[in-house]
């Protein structure tokens, strides 16, 4: 039997061990962490949803009226009517005929690769998609492929390579460790040469980039007809949680019937259904936090610029620092810590061996001088360790 205290330590000793620091309160500009108030560069929520007055209430109704637990799957008892409202309008915010909430986005992934894919069949992906994708490709059966980052030169000769079978290429569409966009142009060209499946997973692209917030296809103008299966979730931009596989009126139907992660769990609470409804209609009514969102981004690079701070080439709210050594990131991030600043040390093995890093995230609420403050205080230890 394997020693797990052994394994434990020698963790720690690279420098990967992972804790967990308890929340005592809501995501916000600025959070409650151990006791500690920090401000925020580390959350996913950013414009700010998921402490919306009006998303908590929509939540609160819906949970007066349907109750907390949804108490079955979606094909025995469990689909409630907010659910299919929900369903609706994300098909009709995202532009796709149809869309089929999940629990999570990574059950999402799960369900796409298990459905369409077995032996024989190809799955390729960038080699920096979320673990989801690559769990995803593992679970099919199929043999999966990966190619270097944005590499679409090797990309198109796997696709020549992969003989037979059903090919799945997916891709994130924002690449979360990273912060920088797909080609999805590329990607059509090269799935629509080889008969490919082209599946995208914008999890960080819903709701903040593109008109409205529509995301990376209204942003890259891309038609929704040549990206015939789409992924977004609902934790991220939204403030809620679950998320959606949008696509044709057959592909939502085979997805009901085949996929396991879809029939074999119990269905997300009607509550947080309703929260994400308003949500979505937020995106719509305030636009004001997306635009602010974008000025942020846009100012934190130029003051980082200014300061000497190598950002890598994003353009959206993630923003790493890119540090190389596990240990110094960790002792960056704790330093940060203790000056009142929550950023998360990214290590092996969720980003490449000797690539850890400081990932920022920008939210529409920071103001400009949480970002000189953040930008100082890290120039100022890069200066004192350098
Ligand atoms: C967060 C994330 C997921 C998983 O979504 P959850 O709803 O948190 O399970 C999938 N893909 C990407 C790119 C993500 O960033």
């Amino acid at each position: 039997m394997k020693d797990l205290q052994q394994a434990l330590q020698q963790r720690q000793q690279q420098g990967l061990y992972r804790r967990r620091r308890m929340l005592q309160g809501p995501q916000g500009r600025q959070i409650q962490l151990d006791g500690q108030t920090l401000l925020n560069f580390s959350s996913n929520d950013y414009l700010g949803l998921s402490n919306h007055p009006a998303v908590k209430q929509a939540f609160i109704d819906a949970a007066q009226r349907y109750g907390v637990g949804s108490g079955s799957a979606h094909l025995v008892n469990g689909h409630s009517e907010i659910h299919h409202q929900l369903e609706l309008a994300l098909a009709e915010f995202s532009g796709y005929p149809r869309a089929l909430l999940f629990s999570t986005g990574y059950m999402a992934n799960l369900a796409v690769a298990q459905s369409l894919c077995g032996r024989g069949d190809f799955i390729i992906q960038d080699k920096l998609n979320h673990a989801s994708l690559l769990d995803a490709a593992q679970l099919s059966g199929g043999r999966l492929l990966r190619y270097p980052h944005k590499d679409h030169a090797q990309l198109q000769q796997q696709l020549q390579g992969a003989d037979g079978g059903e090919i799945l290429l997916c891709s994130d569409a924002v690449f979360s460790m990273d912060g920088d966009e797909a080609d999805i142009a590329s990607l059509v060209s090269l799935s629509q040469q080889h008969q490919a499946w082209l599946m995208l997973d914008d999890a960080h692209g819903f709701g903040v980039l593109g008109e409205e917030g529509r995301g990376s296809l209204s942003r890259q103008q891309i038609s929704n007809a040549d990206v015939p299966i789409y992924m977004a979730t609902l934790g991220k931009a939204l403030g809620t949680a679950g998320a959606f596989i949008a696509g044709s009126e057959a592909l939502i139907e085979y997805l009901i019937q085949h996929a396991r992660s879809y029939i074999y769990t119990t269905a997300m609470p009607a509550a947080v259904a309703a929260a994400t409804l308003c949500s979505l209609q937020l995106l719509t009514s305030e636009p004001h936090r997306r635009q602010q969102l974008a000025e942020n981004i846009a100012s934190f690079r130029q003051l980082a610029a200014a300061r000497g701070i190598a950002l890598m080439p994003s353009d959206t709210a993630i923003q790493p620092v890119l540090v190389g050594d596990a240990d110094r990131a960790t002792q960056l991030s704790e330093a940060l810590f203790t000056q009142g600043f929550h950023l998360a040390a990214i290590r092996p093995p969720t980003v490449p061996a000797n690539s850890a890093r400081l990932r920022i995230t920008l939210r529409a609420d920071h103001q400009q001088d949480d970002l000189i403050a953040l930008l100082d205080a890290l120039s100022q230890l890069q200066q004192q360790t350098r």
